[in-house]
């Protein structure tokens, strides 16, 4: 019947004028004007992610990966990519890239600021700076954290050189491949330009101006220039390597580790959790504030059993080779004794 045809050539004019718009969206060219054409388009723009990253919560993707270095977590909204920490260059493209992609899911239109915040200077966490800071709009670490990561430059280079080898290990995707050689043939004309963070923290408490973000340095703890990132709105944190869970922690001397420092600071971290509160490690699975818990009760045990055996004359290899019952089950073995020697060294000074 002709009302029927009517009908019929309506729908099918709707449907080729919104796949027209589809298109036209695709390009730049018309804004998109309804919330089934954005989820259509969003669907036909994400490519699926390049890294296996765990969703904590909307917007919120962590990279927990322990045989890549330390945990990457990303914010992405329609104003902005958060990302703390880069892992190393063989990696730090394809986080790059899936921050943008996760960002086009939640975001329609315009392209968001990059944000980079590193916890601190260890190269598990900022050897793929270079790969991200010169795309970045805002970049952030402790002040302390700038020479040390200056420092570094040549084995931030020499990791970048091997990208391609150390991409074989994790993944024979030949984007991920791409990425890494891109990073490679990038390495030898990085300077301290690219892997230095713009801004410099000196305080307490720092907010960044126009997000929920507030950077915690609480002293020497891990380091002397760890940050913990808060998300006000979200009750989430990234600590950083001031909590390792179901690990040993790393101790690393030159880069002023204080077993009594990591306490201090850990307790303050924990009293602004509560029991909601989304917690991401430096390493291990994120949880919620207990993890904070057993990191303090690892410090807690570890500082009373090597004053122990300092108090009854054991000498420090001796100490060094023990495993107290807290310890058992832990991962990250390799470095169980690096951490007692260095307790035992701060005690005994
Ligand atoms: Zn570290």
């Amino acid at each position: 019947m002709p009302i029927q045809n009517d009908q019929s050539t309506s729908l099918q004019s709707i449907t080729r004028r919104d796949s027209l718009k589809i298109i036209a969206a695709t390009t730049g060219t018309l804004a998109l004007t309804s919330p089934a054409l954005a989820s259509i388009l969003r669907s036909a723009t994400s490519a699926d992610p390049l890294i296996t990253w765990s969703e904590l919560k909307p917007s919120f993707h962590a990279f927990v990966d322990l045989n890549t270095g330390g945990n990457v977590l990303l914010r992405t909204s329609k104003d902005a990519i958060i990302m703390i920490d880069t892992k190393y260059p063989h990696l730090a493209g394809a986080i790059k890239a899936d921050a943008e992609n996760f960002t086009r899911a939640d975001s329609k239109n315009g392209s968001p600021k990059l944000i980079l915040i590193n916890t601190h200077h260890h190269g598990d966490h900022t050897a793929g700076n270079p790969l991200i800071i010169p795309h970045a709009d805002e970049s952030y670490a402790h002040k302390n954290a700038i020479p040390r990561i200056q420092s570094q430059l040549d084995t931030t280079k020499q990791s970048g050189k091997n990208a391609v080898d150390r991409i074989k290990g994790f993944s024979d995707s030949k984007a991920l491949k791409d990425l890494a050689q891109q990073a490679a043939d990038a390495s030898d004309a990085w300077t301290n330009k690219e892997v230095t963070p713009a801004t410099a923290i000196d305080a307490k408490a720092t907010d960044i101006e126009g997000t929920d973000i507030t950077l915690h340095h609480f002293g020497p703890g891990h380091t002397d220039n760890d940050l913990v990132v808060e998300f006000k709105d979200d009750n989430v944190f990234h600590t950083g390597d001031l909590v390792f869970s179901g690990l040993h922690p790393y101790f690393d001397p030159t880069a002023g580790v204080s077993a009594m420092g990591w306490l201090v600071a850990l307790g303050t971290l924990y009293q602004l959790c509560d029991k909601d509160t989304i917690v991401v490690p430096g390493h291990g699975e994120p949880g919620d504030r207990t993890i904070i818990q057993n990191q303090i009760d690892y410090l807690t045990q570890i500082l009373i059993e090597v004053q122990n055996q300092i108090d009854a004359g054991t000498p420090k290899e001796d100490t060094a080779s023990m495993e107290w019952d807290f310890m058992k089950g832990l991962g990250f073995e390799s470095i169980r004794e690096r951490a007692i020697n260095a307790v035992y060294d701060e005690l005994a000074s």
